[in-house]
């Protein structure tokens, strides 16, 4: 059913009682083109484009829990593609476009803010390294300007410029990013798949896979065996687990990054403002809660939950940022399981065992890529060549030597 304010005073009038499910809970069929296994923000995506751009609608994607579960649902909403290197921005601007586009697309309200990224600088090497990404991103197209600290003051006089140990000087503000409703994205492409006949089967675990004379055939399932033509993975956390039970071993690292929310309070951040001197991010979500986050814990882990130390990291950089948010209670928090590669920048590629698809290695930064990386993961699936956008983030870099590794941290995951 198309949302209008038509329907929405239809509904209205009669009770609300027409309202339809947003897409269809499948059961899995025997085989299928093409199976998708992960039902995140990604797998989602990648059904949504593979239907809408390449006409392949005979797919199912598999997710072992309920869609918005993973990642998509746990992530600090934040969108922005203000990068410095020549295989992201490309990549991380047409996210940023498919993002600007993507309500009226799907028809679906996922409250797309673009309310603004700045991240702040405290030093004289940093402002120098900040405008230099600053230019990158503005000669490909990109918007970007640099905030001195009055500009910054003038936006924030919150945040502490008096007795700072690190002093605010400034600022990279990029106006177009911003956040977004995350697990409302999870349900606009879940929907959008839907329609144009992408099964979506959940409480669907993939188990295995059968794969003959080099191919991958099939998956495994706690639902039973399901072939298909091509496998794709979008495991997000889980990439190295899943990838493992194909015989592949992945440049990939799990580790636990945690989120939190305060009680609501009225609108005080106008934007997303990062820290440069500590790990910290923050943003106010439209019902008021602060919403923020920092590093991820520091060891390797598949649980949703995080540690304490990390939980006054977090504090403490948010304390150095702006005192006040001491004296605000906290709500909730919560941790997800994130899949860092070892130069900090995704794949997305063909795998050595033919028919299996990898989408995977988003670090801390998958959830504003969630447009692109299914644009380009569907391209690669339907022509199995990569798309121009994505064409960068090739599994066999690691072996190659051309890393992308945008912060300079070298093989140090947890430092990406
Ligand atoms: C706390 C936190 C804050 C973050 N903040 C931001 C942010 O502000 N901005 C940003 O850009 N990014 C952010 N990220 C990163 C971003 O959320 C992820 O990189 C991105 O969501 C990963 O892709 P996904 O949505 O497909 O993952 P997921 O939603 O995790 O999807 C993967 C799915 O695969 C399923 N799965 C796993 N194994 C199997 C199996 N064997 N069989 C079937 N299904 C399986 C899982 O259940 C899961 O639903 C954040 C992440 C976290 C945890």
């Amino acid at each position: 059913m198309k949302y209008s304010i038509f329907s929405l005073a239809a509904n209205a009038l009669t009770g609300h009682k027409g309202w339809k499910p947003a897409w269809r809970d499948a059961s899995p069929r025997e085989a299928y083109d093409v199976v998708i296994v992960g039902g995140g923000g990604h797998g989602l995506a990648t059904a949504y484009y593979l239907a809408k751009e390449h006409g392949i609608t005979n797919v199912a994607v598999l997710e072992k829990g309920w869609i918005g579960s993973g990642n998509v649902g746990r992530n600090t909403t934040i969108i922005r593609s203000n990068y410095l290197l020549p295989g992201n921005i490309p990549f991380y601007e047409l996210s940023m476009k498919l993002w600007e586009g993507l309500e009226q697309d799907l028809n679906y309200n996922a409250m797309v803010s673009q309310r603004g990224v700045l991240n702040l600088f405290h030093s004289d090497a940093q402002r120098d390294a900040f405008a230099r990404r600053g230019n990158a991103m503005r000669l490909h197209g990109v918007d970007a300007e640099l905030l001195d600290r009055d500009a910054v003051r003038k936006m924030l006089p919150f945040l502490n410029f008096d007795d700072a140990r690190f002093p605010i000087q400034g600022g990279l503000l990029q106006p177009r990013g911003g956040t977004v409703r995350h697990d409302a994205v999870a349900w606009g492409y879940a929907r959008g798949a839907s329609d144009r006949g992408v099964d979506i089967v959940q409480n669907c675990e993939v188990t295995g896979f059968r794969i003959e004379n080099g191919r991958a055939v099939a998956v495994e399932t706690t639902r039973g065996t399901i072939r298909a033509r091509k496998i794709a993975l979008a495991v997000a956390g889980n990439s190295s687990r899943v990838a493992a039970m194909a015989g592949l071993r992945l440049p990939i690292e799990s580790h636990v990054l945690q989120a939190f929310v305060s009680e609501g309070l009225k609108p005080l951040l106008p934007g997303v403002v990062t820290f440069g001197a500590g790990h910290f991010y923050i943003s106010q979500s439209d019902k008021g809660g602060l919403v923020f986050g920092g590093d991820i814990d520091g060891y390797n882990s598949y649980a949703q939950r995080g540690n304490l130390p990390t939980v006054e990291d977090v504090c403490e950089g948010g304390m150095a940022l702006m005192p006040m948010i001491g004296r605000v209670r906290l709500l909730r928090s919560w941790g997800g399981i994130m899949d860092m590669s070892m130069d900090g920048s995704p794949i997305i590629d063909r795998t050595p065992v033919d028919g299996l698809y990898l989408n995977a290695g988003w670090c801390y930064g998958g959830f504003k890529a969630t447009p692109a990386s299914g644009w380009c993961f569907a391209h690669l699936i339907a022509h199995d060549v990569p798309h121009p956008a994505g064409a960068a983030f090739r599994l066999d870099r690691f072996a190659t030597g051309h890393l992308i590794d945008e912060k300079g941290q070298g093989a140090q995951p947890n430092l990406h």
